[in-house]
C-alpha cells in the first residue's frame, strides 16, 4: 500500500482553463480522504490525474515514494469506482468482478477464488451468474466495488460512486463502503459533491472551491474551526447561519452590534479569541450554527447574549425541532448557500426562502421537550 502525494500540482486544460492550481496534499498510507466541493471546483480533475486519466501541467504526483506524471495508468496499481460503475453488461457479475484479474493472465482458479471471496463480503454470492441489468442499483455498485477490491490496489479512487442511488441507499452504501475501507486499510481517494457524504466517510476531508484547496482536516474540525467563510457555509446542514455585523468595544467587553440589537460576546470566548481586539470597530461576519442557539425565555438568560427574533416555521424532525426565524440584521449569505436557496437543493435554504421575509433567515435547532 501507499500513500498519496500532490506537490504543487497544477492542471491547465488545453482550452487554458485552469481546473487545479497548486495543489498540496498529503493522503496518508490506509487513510480515506475525500475530497469535496461544488461543482466545477476541480475535484474530479484532482483525481483523475492521480488515475492517470488526465495529463499534469506542472507539479509532482507521487504514489508511494515514485512520482508517478509520466507513467500509464495501467502501471499505477489503483482501482478506480465510476459513479456509471462502468460495468459490462454483456458479462456476468462473476466475468464483471473477475474482469481486471484476466487481463493481467491471473490463474483461472486463482481468479474464482478471489472473486468468491470479493463476493461473499459483498452479499453478491447468490447473484454471480446474473447480467448488470438483473441486478439493483446498490448491487450493481457492490459489483463495481468487487471488481476494485479483488485487485488488491494500492489505492482506491472513487468518483462520486454513490450519487446514482436513492437517499436511503446511499445511506446503506455509505456505511458499507466506509465500513469496507477500514476492513481492508487501502488508501482511498474519494469524491463527492456532498458535505455529508464527506463528513461521514472519510479520516479527513479536503475541501475545495475554483481549483484552490480552502481547508483540509478532519471532519470535525472542519465543522468547528472551518477556515474561511466559504468553508462554514459549505460544511453542516442546516448551512451555518450568518450576518453581518460591526464589532463594538462596550465598557469591558465586546459587543456585535446589528444595527437595531446588540449582542454582547462572552469574555472567555473574548480571551480565547485573542485575534477579536483586531477587529473592534469593523464590519465583521458573525456565524452561529443552529445547535448552538438556546431558548432565551426558556433558558431565562439576561445576560445581554440574546436577539429578539419572530418565529417564522417550527419543523419537528423528531430528535429535534428545527426553528426558522428573522431578525433584523443584514443577510451574510455564502455563495453556498445562495447557491442552494436559488436551487432549492436544500430543504432548509428552500424554507427559509419561501419565508422570504426581510431581514437575517437563521435556523436554531432545540431538543423537544
Ligand atoms: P462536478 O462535481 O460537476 O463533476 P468537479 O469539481 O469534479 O465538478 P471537474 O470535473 O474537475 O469539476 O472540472 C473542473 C473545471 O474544469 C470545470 O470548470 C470544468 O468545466 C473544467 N473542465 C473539465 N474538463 C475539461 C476539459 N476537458 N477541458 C476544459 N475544461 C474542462
Amino acid at each position: 500500500m501507499a500513500g498519496v502525494v500532490f506537490d504543487k500540482v497544477n492542471k491547465v486544460y488545453d482550452n487554458g482553463f485552469h481546473a487545479v492550481h497548486d495543489l498540496d496534499l498529503e493522503v496518508q498510507d490506509g487513510e480515506f480522504m475525500v475530497l469535496v466541493g461544488p461543482s466545477g471546483c476541480g475535484k474530479s480533475t484532482a483525481l483523475r490525474m492521480v488515475a492517470g486519466l488526465e495529463d499534469i501541467s506542472s507539479g509532482r504526483l507521487l504514489i508511494g515514494d515514485k512520482v508517478v506524471n509520466t507513467v500509464p495508468s495501467k502501471d499505477r496499481d489503483i482501482a478506480m469506482v465510476f459513479q456509471s460503475y462502468a460495468l459490462y453488461p454483456h458479462m456476468s457479475v462473476r466475468d464483471n468482478i473477475g474482469y481486471g484479474l484476466r487481463l493481467r493472465k491471473t490463474p483461472k482458479d486463482e481468479i474464482t477464488r478471489l472473486v468468491d471471496a470479493a463476493a461473499a463480503k459483498l452479499d453478491l454470492t447468490d447473484y454471480l451468474d446474473r447480467r448488470p441489468k438483473q441486478l439493483s442499483g446498490g448491487q450493481r455498485q457492490r459489483v463495481a466495488m468487487g471488481r476494485a477490491i479483488v485487485r488488491r490496489p494500492q489505492v482506491f479512487l472513487m468518483d462520486e460512486p454513490l450519487s446514482n442511488l436513492d437517499a436511503k441507499l446511499r445511506g446503506q452504501m455509505r456505511t458499507e463502503i466506509a465500513a469496507l475501507q477500514l476492513e481492508l486499510g487501502v488508501t482511498t481517494i474519494y469524491v463527492t459533491h456532498d458535505q455529508v457524504e464527506a463528513m461521514t466517510m472519510g479520516d479527513r476531508i479536503a475541501l475545495m472551491k475554483d481549483g484552490l484547496l480552502q481547508q483540509v482536516s478532519e471532519p470535525q474540525e472542519m465543522y468547528e474551526n472551518p477556515a474561511n467563510i466559504f468553508v462554514a457555509g459549505f460544511i453542516g446542514s442546516p448551512p451555518m447561519n450568518m450576518a453581518l455585523a460591526r464589532l463594538v468595544r462596550d465598557g469591558d467587553g465586546l459587543v456585535v452590534d446589528f444595527g437595531s440589537q446588540r449582542v454582547a460576546v462572552d469574555p472567555a470566548r473574548v480571551a480565547e479569541l485573542g485575534e477579536l481586539e483586531n477587529w473592534v470597530d469593523r464590519e465583521v461576519v458573525v456565524g452561529v450554527r443552529h445547535e448552538d442557539m438556546e431558548d432565551a425565555a426558556l433558558e431565562r438568560l439576561d445576560d445581554g447574549r440574546q436577539v429578539s427574533a419572530t418565529v417564522r416555521l417550527v419543523e419537528a424532525l423528531g430528535s429535534e425541532l428545527q426553528v426558522h426565524f428573522t431578525f433584523d440584521a443584514k443577510a451574510a449569505e455564502t455563495e453556498h448557500t445562495r447557491a442552494l436557496a436559488a436551487e432549492n437543493q436544500d430543504e432548509a435554504s428552500a424554507s427559509a426562502t419561501l419565508l422570504g421575509h426581510e431581514g437575517v433567515r437563521w435556523i436554531a435547532s432545540f431538543s423537544p421537550r
